[in-house]
């Protein structure tokens, strides 16, 4: 069975880069463990009235519950730090939650955000690369977060690949670039299924002309970050070769 771990920081994260890939590998009978770190409570809400940070974290979490049922995700782990200051959390709790995520899914390929935090830059993108990038390295070892091995045994992704995507158009509202890609996703067949996951995320409607504009594509773009190299320079499959 294909196994893919997805680590993002805030609902919508999973919808807006993976969404399809997520959709499709479930079709095909794979297992897609996400791991969530914030509950997006500093976001805005789209006019739906919110009366505390709290309860829009509670009502955020809810809509990620909903539309992982919808792309298909098998588990969800939400540990529930603070958004926008996910860099403030003590990267050895972050990471050894993340090395404990895919020890305990042990996930073959792991995708993140790269280093420079999606085309959005956020700054808790960026933080979830860096936490992400090193548990990647860290969750094979037994020497590191050996506390954990009480309870699950190290794992060793045979992949990571960081979201990627093409040079933005010159009208794009987000002109940042990425990585280089290397694997395409066709995810075609998967778009209707990406569109209501995004609309499982009500508050988020505020960015439904940034959805339409950089994640309603043909395919999910991907950076080889670290692993097994892959049999081509680009491939249509994050396993292929495995
Ligand atoms: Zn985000």
């Amino acid at each position: 069975m294909r196994r893919l771990g997805c680590v993002f920081a805030h609902p919508d994260d999973e919808t807006f880069a993976t969404g399809g890939t997520i959709a499709k590998l479930a079709a095909g009978g794979g297992r897609i463990d996400l791991f969530c770190a914030t509950d997006g409570d500093a976001g805005k809400s789209s006019g739906i009235p919110v009366l505390s940070r709290a309860q829009l974290g509670t009502l955020r979490r809810g809509e990620l519950t909903a539309a992982v049922d919808i792309l298909g995700v098998s588990s969800l782990s939400t540990p529930g730090h603070g958004d926008g200051v996910l860099r403030e959390v003590d990267p050895d709790r972050l990471i050894g939650e993340i090395v404990y995520f895919l020890r305990r899914y042990r996930p073959e390929v792991v995708v993140t955000f790269g280093p420079e935090g999606a085309p959005t830059q956020h700054r808790d993108h960026r933080a979830i690369s860096r936490a992400a990038t090193a548990a990647f390295f860290l969750a094979p070892l037994a020497t590191e977060y050996a506390d954990q091995l009480r309870e699950v045994e190290p794992h060793t992704p045979r992949r990571l690949y960081y979201c990627a995507w093409d040079a933005p158009h010159p009208g794009a509202e987000l002109q940042a670039l990425s990585t280089p890609v290397t694997c395409r996703v066709d995810v075609s067949s998967y778009l209707e299924r990406k569109r209501a996951a995004f609309l499982a995320h009500a508050t988020q409607r505020q960015h439904q002309r940034r959805f339409d504009d950089v994640a309603v594509t043909p395919d999910e773009r991907y950076s080889l970050a670290a692993g097994i190299p892959q049999p081509r320079a680009v491939t249509e499959d994050l396993f292929e070769g495995l």
